[in-house]
């Protein structure tokens, strides 16, 4: 019989667990009941016991790591963590969120207990044995993997289960103590950028899109850029989106071409961009060519602002295209939001 282990983890507050740990225990206990096998929920945090409160009604074995040295994620003191509750709850198959703090240690903690690891799983089936779905060659191929080696760790990537919600509650933790290595790092803080500067969100419900018409000669003969800028911050702004952006945009830059300040490659949707999940988006500017949208993939409802009737959006790849000017439908946009 498998034993099931989730590595989890609290979020910055340390006593919370973090919504792509809670995904993860959704994936567990479906695969626990579906296996008939036994789940173990493993924490990762300074105080366990605040946040294994949400796990209450799992009825899980809750096993935990806590104190200051696990405050902040450093591959020497996590790996230790991860390294003990594997031990400790005897795991066959461990899952955990394809979070970067646990992303950053699950393989070394794979083959210090002489397993394999396979990441990016977006689902979990079968009833006898485990099968792993993920998508290879930009998520073009779908592929179901299964494994006779033990243990096997599974990193799950965030938004393809649904967070646990239990009533939350007081609950027993079994606290293990592990003795951790000599720790050559020290964490004297944590920088990031500020929340209105942070343009990737991958939690938000949006995508909003902008492509390389932004900055082109608009029907006038002249380039709007700045105005382009604020109506797609403004945007950003009144949805909280996440922004997303073509290859075209975000390589431009050379011969004197304006660029949105904004945007880097770390926007760029698409073949060699990103393939995020959002329950929609909006492409605004941009052609739909394939080498972009397949980067879509995993967004529900698209729609698209186009001036081109031909555009790759109109032919079969959004569901909704607006043959329009971007710049007009956003301000108008943007003036509804205001108003709201
Ligand atoms: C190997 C390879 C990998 C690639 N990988 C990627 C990738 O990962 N991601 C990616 O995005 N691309 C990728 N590309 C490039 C891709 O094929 C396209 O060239 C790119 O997506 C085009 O970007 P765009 O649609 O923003 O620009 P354009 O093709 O220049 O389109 C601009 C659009 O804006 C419209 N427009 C202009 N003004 C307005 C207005 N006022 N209102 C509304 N619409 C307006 C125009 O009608 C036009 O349709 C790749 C290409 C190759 C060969």
């Amino acid at each position: 019989m498998e034993n099931i282990l989730v590595l989890t983890h609290a979020d910055e507050t340390g006593s919370a667990l973090t919504r792509a740990s809670l995904e993860a225990v959704t994936a567990g206990k479906d695969l626990a009941a579906r296996l008939s096998a036994s789940l173990t929920i493993g924490i990762v945090a300074v105080d366990a016991t605040a946040a294994a409160g949400a796990l209450t009604s799992t009825g899980a074995r809750l096993l935990a790591v806590s104190g200051e040295a696990f405050a902040q994620a450093r591959y020497g003191s996590d790996a230790a963590a991860c390294e003990a509750l594997c031990r400790a709850a005897k795991a066959t198959i461990v899952l955990a969120p394809g979070s970067s703090r646990l992303t950053r240690v699950a393989a070394g903690v794979a083959h210090r207990l002489g397993g394999f690891i396979d990441t990016h799983i977006t689902a979990l089936g079968g009833t006898e044995t485990v099968e792993a779905t993920r998508w290879f060659y930009r998520q073009r191929i779908e592929a179901v993997l299964s494994r006779d080696n033990r243990p096997w760790f599974l990193l799950l990537d965030a938004g393809t289960h649904a967070a646990f919600a239990g009533e939350p509650g007081v609950t027993s933790v079994e606290q293990l103590t592990v003795e951790l290595p000599a720790l050559r790092t020290t964490v004297s803080g944590f920088r990031a950028p500020a929340q209105d500067a942070q343009t990737i969100r991958p939690d938000a419900k949006m995508l909003f899109v902008a492509g390389a018409g932004w900055t082109k000669k608009q029907p006038d003969g002249q380039i709007h850029a700045a105005e382009a800028g604020e109506l797609i911050l403004g945007f950003l702004r009144a949805t909280s989106a996440s922004l997303g952006s073509s290859k075209s945009l975000v390589d431009q830059g050379g011969d004197g071409v304006p660029v949105l300040p904004f945007l880097t490659h770390m926007n760029q949707i698409g073949q060699t961009g990103a393939t995020p999940r959002h329950a929609k988006g909006l492409s605004t500017c941009c052609h739909g060519e394939e080498p972009h949208v397949v980067g879509w993939r995993f967004i529900g409802d698209r729609r698209a602002i186009s001036l081109d009737p031909n555009c790759g959006w109109t032919r079969g790849k959004a569901d909704v295209v607006y043959i329009a000017d971007a710049f007009q439908v956003m301000a108008k946009v943007n003036a509804l939001l205001d108003a709201k």
